[in-house]
């Protein structure tokens, strides 16, 4: 019987997967996941994605041994290990769903003439959008930079019909030895995870849950209540994504229940799924986009002189800014690996314009704590708030978190959740407790620079900088 290598990267699922589809098509197979630090460039996996990744496949390896197969786990170099385990698994093909960054592009352009040249077959078939990148083109054949021309394009072809999972997968004959996940050290050794996963199952179990909670509950409201941090009204499914446990096309036939006509609310939702796939569009066409503004005017960008700001990094990190909804963001982020999105609109924001500090320190940030850390989504949305991006918010549109603190957490509990000393302010202070009077602050338990920072900028100081500053750009254009 034909063996079938199936080399897992970020496709941690058994449904709706092309490449294991045609491998169980063919006979026996072998999932093989390799760990291989190297090959992700300058972006290994940070340490929240890592936590995840290790129990995404400790699930994944379950899924496959509840069907009788072994998920053989290796550490080393991409290439070297996946054409030594063809040769010792008596195999004769490797298949794998495409990805579209960079660095795994060259990958599995590697694999691929490695597996020819070993004689075997190499194929690969599409990865986990809803539409391929290269297929995606305007009028002019150029790839779209703006997103509602995207969005209407892609609206108009069929959507993707999600695969069945096989029913049944036949195991190999040679078992060719593997290590065990622990050994890969995703998990951190001071256990700062243990906390963090409190909010997640990082199971495929878990991500069907997260996804009937939403199509049964908030998706209906997800217009109005998808910028509400302090309700779930979001899927909370882009770390289950990224990793490939559930795929996009999967959502959007659940959120769309089949073929029925969907409410506004879902039709919003998929909307955001098409900007997912949007800037997987944008670093398939601009692979330098986590690198380099793609508004090339930005390359001249007076950001601060010291690349912490002086400090100022490190009190946005922490989130010890004086700006409460900036400041919850930031907590939200650290303790549970996730933030809202109208935060982290907000706390880029407040990164790039009120601090002037370059986004690539924020993204980075941003790549090291979030579990949803992408590549792709994450350059999009630094890019995005900085104004350097395609189809960006405007460099001189600045938010004002005060206002936006009012405007989306207009009961400020999500400030009282995640800045706790704050909550015994009245909800209008808890917006602005530097605004409140000796009164109300005493009254609320806070001593204003040491129970809670005073802000460390002037929102009007700050925004006079920031359009000071993009000046300069336009003066030299
Ligand atoms: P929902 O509102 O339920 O949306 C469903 C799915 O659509 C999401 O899971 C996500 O895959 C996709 N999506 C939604 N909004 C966006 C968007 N603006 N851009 C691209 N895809 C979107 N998302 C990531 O997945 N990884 C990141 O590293 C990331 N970094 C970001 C950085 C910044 C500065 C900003 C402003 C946004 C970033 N986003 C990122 C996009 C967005 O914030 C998250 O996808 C969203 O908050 C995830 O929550 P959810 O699953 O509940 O989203």
């Amino acid at each position: 019987m034909k063996t079938t290598i199936v080399w897992v990267r970020r496709d941690l699922r058994i449904g709706d997967n092309a490449a294991l589809d045609y491998a169980a098509g063919r006979g026996a197979v072998l999932p093989v996941f390799v760990w291989d630090p190297a090959a992700d460039g300058d972006w290994l996996p940070g340490a929240a994605s890592r936590v995840w990744l290790h129990h995404a496949l400790r699930d994944l390896a379950a899924a496959y041994r509840a069907m009788g197969l072994r998920l053989l786990v290796c550490r080393g170099e991409t290439i070297a290990t996946l054409a030594d385990v063809l040769r010792r698994s008596g195999a004769d093909a490797v298949v794998w769903n495409r990805s579209y960054e960079p660095a795994a592009i060259a990958t599995s352009t590697a694999v691929k003439s490695a597996v020819r040249a070993a004689g075997a077959e190499a194929r690969s078939f599409p990865g986990a959008v809803l539409h391929e990148p290269p297929t995606i083109t305007n009028r002019q054949g150029l790839p779209f930079k703006v997103f509602t021309a995207f969005w209407k394009y892609c609206a108009a072809l069929p959507p993707p019909a999600p695969l069945p999972a096989p029913a049944t997968l036949t195991a190999p004959a040679g078992k060719p030895r593997g290590v065990s996940i622990d050994s890969l050290e995703l998990l951190p050794r001071i256990r700062w995870d243990r906390p963090m996963l409190n909010d997640w199952t990082v199971s495929a179990a878990g991500a069907r849950a997260e996804l009937e909670a939403f199509v049964n509950g908030s998706v209906e409201d997800y217009a109005d209540g998808r910028d509400r941090p302090a309700v779930r009204g979001t899927s909370r499914l882009s770390a289950y994504l990224h990793f490939g446990q559930l795929t996009a096309a999967e959502i959007m036939a659940r959120a769309r229940r089949g073929n029925q006509p969907a409410s506004g609310g879902a039709e919003a939702f998929v909307r955001q799924l098409y900007w997912r796939d949007f800037a997987h569009h944008l670093l398939y066409h601009f692979p330098h986009m986590p690198e380099r503004a793609l508004n090339a005017s930005f390359d001249r960008f007076p950001w601060a002189e010291s690349a912490d700001g002086d400090g100022l990094l490190a009190a946005w990190q922490r989130g010890e800014t004086g700006y409460p909804l900036v400041d919850a963001g930031m907590r939200e982020l650290w303790a549970t690996g996730y933030m809202h999105n109208r935060v982290r609109m907000n706390v880029a924001s407040f990164l790039v314009k009120h601090l002037l500090i370059h986004w690539r320190a924020g993204q980075s940030w941003f790549w090291d704590t979030l579990v949803d850390a992408d590549l792709a989504n994450n350059a999009m949305g630094w890019q995005w708030a900085a104004g350097c991006g395609v189809d960006a918010a405007p460099y001189f549109r600045i938010f004002n978190p005060v206002l936006q603190g009012e405007r989306f957490d207009p009961a400020a509990d999500y400030i009282a959740r995640w800045v706790p000393e704050l909550s015994a302010l009245p909800a209008k202070w808890r917006h602005k407790p530097a605004a409140a009077s000796a009164a109300i602050l005493r009254e609320g338990g806070v001593r204003l620079g040491r129970d809670y920072p005073r802000p460390v900028v002037d929102h009007q100081e700050a925004r006079a900088s920031a359009l000071a500053a993009f000046a300069t750009l336009k003066a030299r254009a």
